[in-house]
């Protein structure tokens, strides 16, 4: 136990760096909140900014599912080409019913080699009826094609595992031995992530080229019940299988450009923390930043639902992904 808490210290002051700025904010000018991204070493999600190739085959692919890939072959005088038809590539042009694709997850809980620190099996079904809740917009948001089913929890004693960081070798020796599955099962790995981050996920284009590495991982104690509270109510999980999917974050981009490649989710120029209501960073006179969405940076308790641009891109991105 007493090492349990020595090793939540960092992340706990960092969790407090970040609630402290998060508070006084809210009541603050929306010109803080502008600025609110640089000051803290803490940062909710580690998954890196998509490389433009990454990007590019995710557009290609969202486009070509649903038929609105520029056809080469179109017929002179057959403008757009996009709508005669579609389909014929395995997913069509509309989005799979709400709760109609059945993901397996692999949960990977890693303890310090005392057997110490790592979340429980009753914590393991909370995150995965957090999971569930959240994609089938129980919370509020959209019914997503996607349930998740808990095929295999593992627990494993390894103290290097246990303090792996982004990208270091602990990482990838551990999904190396405990990755099951293929581009479609869903691994989740739970342990004493370092760094003050609560998590990171790997973008479906990564699989082909890395399998082993893809994955989600999160924080031990950002689970339901955890001790990293405002994060502790288990939505980096629901975050980070957003990435997964493909998903980007609301502010990917900033005010400019495409965006996070979905329609319905308003630009902002930078994510948001703690739960700022009325936030508008871009102020192109269209809706309020989308801080209630699961893919910013806001507490658990502030984010709820996925809109339906961001299932229909899922959806585009598991269908040519995730099979
Ligand atoms: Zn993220």
């Amino acid at each position: 136990m007493i090492k349990t808490t020595k090793m939540f210290c960092a992340v706990t002051s960092a969790l407090f760096a970040v609630a402290v700025f998060s508070t006084p904010a809210a009541a603050q000018s929306q010109s803080a909140w502008e600025h609110a991204n640089p000051n803290a070493k803490f940062k909710r999600c580690a998954t890196p900014d998509p490389s433009a190739e990454q990007m590019s085959k995710m557009n290609d692919a969202v486009n070509k599912v649903r038929g609105l890939a520029k056809k080469p072959d179109s017929k002179p005088g057959n403008p757009g080409g996009g709508s005669d038809g579609g389909g014929g590539d395995g997913g069509g042009d509309t989005v799979r019913p709400g709760g109609s694709v059945t993901i397996d997850v692999y949960f990977h809980v890693i303890n310090d080699s005392n057997g110490n620190g790592g979340n429980s099996q009753a914590q393991v079904l909370d995150q995965m009826d957090v999971l569930n809740e959240g994609f089938g917009g129980i919370t509020g948001g959209v019914n997503t094609p996607f349930t998740f089913n808990l095929v295999e929890t593992t627990f494993t004693n390894n103290d290097a595992w246990y303090n792996a960081g982004y990208g270091d070798g602990a990482e990838r020796a551990m999904k190396a031995a405990l990755r099951r599955g293929g581009p479609e099962d869903l691994n989740i790995y739970s342990f004493n992530v370092g760094g003050g981050l609560l998590g990171w996920a790997t973008f479906p284009t990564n699989y082909a080229s890395d399998p082993s590495y893809d994955g989600v991982v999160l924080l031990n104690e950002s689970l339901p019940g955890g001790s990293s509270a405002p994060y502790n109510e288990g939505d980096t999980g629901t975050h980070e299988v957003g990435h997964w999917f493909g998903l980007y974050h609301t502010f990917q981009g900033g005010c400019n450009g495409a965006g996070d490649g979905v329609s319905d989710t308003p630009a902002e120029r930078s994510a948001a923390y703690g739960c700022p209501v009325g936030r508008d960073t871009c102020r192109k006179g269209g809706e309020p930043d989308p801080i209630y969405n699961f893919m910013d940076y806001t507490d658990d308790s502030c984010m709820f639902k996925f809109t339906p641009g961001q299932v229909s891109r899922a959806d585009a991105l598991s269908v040519t992904y995730r099979k």
